[in-house]
């Protein structure tokens, strides 16, 4: 626990941060989570994951930028990408961070980006997931995903199982229809806010399943642990619900092996693939989930 809370502490550190990206092992290394530094590389990586029969979700990494012209230019990114799924016939949506499109500079900036990004991906019939950031920024991200809705119908959030809120923000979001992504959480979280053990986010993330799968549009169950999937599985079988009704979704070179064994078993399996400079703060999450990843990087950056 006190190693992750560093890790995730640390995934704001700027010295660690120039240190990790520009040292060449550690950049290597990245790429065991994240599928490249360019558009291409991503591209070329979701071939071979829909040739094993899995969909993707395409990241261009960014969070958190600070001026309209960043935002901006991260929404144009975004538009590139929606251009290369179409050009490229690939099966992938995407997924963005609403700190990348201006957030953190005014709510009404960051509007008309997601807006602009919705009206050219409804041209290409292309899903966009709203990823869901730490909790200061949880409300915004549902008032901002309910109203958008109401305009597009492929628009989706995303829920922290770990979260008290979550109940309610799930009942809500059945209730409108929204498309949901369960997670348990990637952020350090009050305790006032947040379970802090385990045990109580895992129970809270199989109460919200079952309530997606059973009244939820067309949930994604995104999660590396096994027991819960299982529990998914065997909660869906005995309640009629088809395996086309929903999906496992799971983090690019995380557990392959499940993710092939998923999708032989005729689950639909999607994979999110991040790609970009900005890796950073994402590779330190998946390091603060799994503290062997940070032995991996670091005797590879050592060496
Ligand atoms: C598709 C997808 C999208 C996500 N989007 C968001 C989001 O928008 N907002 C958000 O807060 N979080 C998001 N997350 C991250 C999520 O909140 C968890 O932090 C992450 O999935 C780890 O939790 P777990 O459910 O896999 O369970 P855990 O209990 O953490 O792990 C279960 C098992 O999975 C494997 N595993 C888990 N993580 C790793 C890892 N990093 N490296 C290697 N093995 C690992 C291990 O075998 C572990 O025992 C997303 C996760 C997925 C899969």
């Amino acid at each position: 626990m006190v190693l992750r809370d560093t890790l995730l502490y640390l995934a704001q550190n700027d010295n660690l941060r120039n240190f990790v990206i520009t040292n060449s092992a550690t950049r290597s290394v990245s790429r065991r989570f994240v599928a490249g530094e360019a558009l291409d590389e991503a591209i070329e990586a979701t071939r071979v994951l829909n040739q094993r029969g899995m969909h993707v979700s395409l990241d261009h990494l960014g969070e958190n930028v600070s001026d309209d012209r960043e935002a901006r230019a991260a929404t144009q990114d975004f538009i590139t990408v929606l251009d290369a799924i179409k050009q490229a016939g690939i099966d992938a949506n995407i997924s963005i961070k609403l700190t990348a499109l201006g957030l953190d500079i005014s709510q009404q900036l960051c509007e008309e980006n997601v807006r602009r990004l919705l009206e050219h991906a409804h041209k290409y019939s292309i899903f966009v997931r709203i990823d869901m950031e730490g909790s200061p920024y949880t409300e915004q991200t549902i008032d901002i995903t309910l109203r958008m809705h109401q305009q597009f119908e492929h628009v989706g959030t995303v829920i922290q199982s770990c979260l008290y809120r979550s109940r309610k923000d799930v009942e809500q979001l059945i209730a409108q229809g929204v498309r949901v992504r369960l997670v348990k959480g990637a952020y350090k979280e009050p305790r006032t806010i947040a379970m802090q053990e385990k045990k109580d986010v895992d129970h809270s993330f199989v109460q919200l399943m079952m309530m997606l799968l059973l009244r939820g549009n067309y949930p994604a169950i995104a999660t590396h642990d096994e027991a819960i999937i299982n529990a998914t599985c065997k909660y869906a079988r005995d309640h009629g619900i088809s395996k086309e009704a929903f999906e496992f979704q799971m983090l690019y070179g995380i557990r392959r092996d499940l993710q092939e064994k998923l999708v032989k078993q005729g689950y639909n399996m999607r994979i999110y693939v991040p790609y970009g400079s900005q890796w950073y703060p994402y590779l330190m999450r998946r390091m603060a989930e799994r503290p062997s990843n940070l032995m991996f990087v670091m005797s590879n950056a050592l060496r």
